[in-house]
């Protein structure tokens, strides 16, 4: 499993990428509903999936367009792992990650994905292979200093989740870790992080990359073009990319990640922040020493590291993250930036001194082990944590199915049937809405309309509390480009889009 081509800073060649043919047993007559989803993202090709799964497949024509080409190197969804849990505080995710757990697993029943998803380990091919279920710890720090900045907000994420976890997966999946010593024996690296915790053995990782490229396999037709813009302001008939080319369509759906507030007015709803990753290589003998352990994950820093594979050991943060605003179109935006849209990118110190910490804590072995590679990563934030999926309030006929939060991709398997299920329920007041819920969200909601309400689009500004998830500063960790004026980032962005 390599890391992304990002790492090493290489240029992505533009790339246009065209596969024809029609959906499984379908013609290509105009009386479909045609649908358009733009971005190829976990969002976009899970519900395209979905949809080819869906009882409406025969009715329905999609397209799928995105600017780079697959998997992307810039894009969220592509990278060598993600950590797939049902460890969450809400008990509306943790039942989402319980059920796209057994997907991941290949437990019977779970269809076709299911079966795609665990192909190569049914025929010990571990080159393919896409889920390690190795076990999550996550801890919190226990010292005075942090309690006050943090008001035990890591603490009661650790803990309600660890409640969750047993529910969604049998109490013997969990461990309680009441200090350091206990952390330390579980993990088997010499070292560890945090001073209280859980960890629950039927969580793990996937690799991403691959998964990606296992669900795309599932999808028959996809077009990669740069979007430039709706064909109509108003009522949207379809999308027009830079070559000119015009994609009509009877609905459109914006996948498109961290990018998507600098394409479209989302309000309040939505804001990409960069997160940082590091890569370190190790020594055969230390990837046989460290690759059983569980993932580890710090919710007062927010650091963790995933098990090395192919001599390949991850570190990243969960984090507010940064930012790298610019002047756009829609007033001030934080806009993705990347090794490789921008090459002067340089990887932020405290980043760098962050990420250290955390392999000379966990790993005492690899002290100061210098990083074969660092990379951006771009969340789309929302302000409580909850994904955006919704139809439009100012476009008729416009979908987004965005917000991913930093949390997204271990729903892959899942993810597309519940946006299936609201763009299927149509707009709000449209005779195809089912009736709206009574507004409680998440805590107790766990059934489609919990989903639905959770994942709305909110017209009055939210605050940004987050979902209780982040490590690090409450205020992010600041501008990429600190010294850089705004016009002068500008010319990036133009050039992207
Ligand atoms: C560092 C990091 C670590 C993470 N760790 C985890 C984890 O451990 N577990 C977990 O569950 N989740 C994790 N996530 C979150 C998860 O990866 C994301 O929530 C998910 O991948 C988001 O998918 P997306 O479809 O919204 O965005 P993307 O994957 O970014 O897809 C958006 C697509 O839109 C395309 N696009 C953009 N603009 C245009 C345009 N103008 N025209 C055409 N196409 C366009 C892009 O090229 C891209 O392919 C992590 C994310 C990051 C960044």
């Amino acid at each position: 499993m390599k890391p992304p081509q990002s790492v090493n800073n290489a240029r992505q060649k533009p790339q246009v990428t065209r596969i024809n043919g029609h959906l499984r047993g379908m013609g290509s007559t105009n009386d479909k509903r045609r649908i358009l989803i733009v971005g190829s993202g976990v969002f976009g090709l899970s519900t395209a999936h979905a949809y080819l799964h869906s009882p409406n497949a025969r009715n329905i024509e999609i397209t799928i367009i995105d600017a780079r080409p697959f998997p992307s190197h810039e894009s969220s969804s592509n990278d060598s792992s993600r950590i797939v849990r049902s460890d969450y505080k809400d008990p509306l995710y943790a039942r989402l990650g319980a059920d796209a757990l057994k997907i991941w697993r290949g437990a019977p029943g779970t269809g076709n994905l299911g079966l795609a998803l665990t192909k190569a380990e049914r025929e010990g091919k571990e080159s393919e292979r896409v889920y390690w279920q190795c076990g999550l710890t996550l801890v919190y720090n226990d010292d005075e200093k942090e309690r006050k900045v943090r008001k035990g907000k890591d603490e009661e994420y650790v803990k309600k989740s660890m409640d969750n976890a047993r529910h969604f997966e049998g109490p013997d999946a969990v461990r309680v870790l009441h200090n350091f010593e206990e952390i330390k024996k579980v993990q088997g690296t010499g070292g560890g992080s945090g001073d209280w915790g859980y960890v629950n053995l039927k969580s793990g990782f996937v690799n991403a990359e691959r998964a990606m490229v296992v669900l795309r396999e599932e999808v028959a037709r996809r077009e990669s073009r740069s979007i430039e813009d709706f064909v109509s302001k108003k009522k949207v008939r379809g999308v027009k990319t830079k070559d000119g080319k015009v994609y009509e369509a009877d609905l459109v759906v914006f996948a498109t990640g961290a990018w998507t507030p600098s394409l479209l007015d989302v309000g309040g709803n939505a804001m990409a922040t960069g997160q940082v990753i590091a890569y370190l290589d190790i020594t055969e003998e230390e990837q046989k020493k460290y690759e059983n352990m569980p993932v580890i994950l710090n919710l007062t820093d927010g650091t963790f590291v995933i098990p090395p594979r192919d001599r390949i050991l991850k570190v990243a943060a969960h984090t507010n993250g940064y930012r790298n605003t610019v002047e756009t179109r829609y007033g001030k935006r934080s806009v993705p930036v990347t090794h490789l849209s921008n090459p002067k990118l340089v990887f932020p110190k405290a980043a760098e001194a962050l990420l250290h910490k955390a392999i000379n804590e966990n790993f005492p072995a690899l002290v100061d082990r210098p990083f074969s590679g660092t990379r951006i990563c771009w969340y789309t934030d929302t302000p409580t944590g909850d994904f955006l999926v919704d139809y439009h309030p100012k476009f008729q006929n416009l979908f987004v199915a965005t917000g991913g939060s930093g949390h997204a991709f271990k729903f892959l398997p899942v993810l597309g049937d519940e946006i299936v299920k609201i763009i299927e329920a149509g707009p709000k007041g449209s005779r195809r809405n089912t009736p709206q819920t009574t507004g409680v969200k998440s805590e107790t909601a766990t059934s489609d309309e919990g989903y639905k309400e959770a994942w709305k689009w909110r017209k009055t500004s939210t605050a940004w509390t987050g979902d209780g998830s982040r490590g690090g500063q409450e205020e992010g960790d600041g501008e990429l480009f600190p010294n850089v004026p705004q016009e002068a980032k500008v010319e990036v962005i133009k050039a992207k889009l």
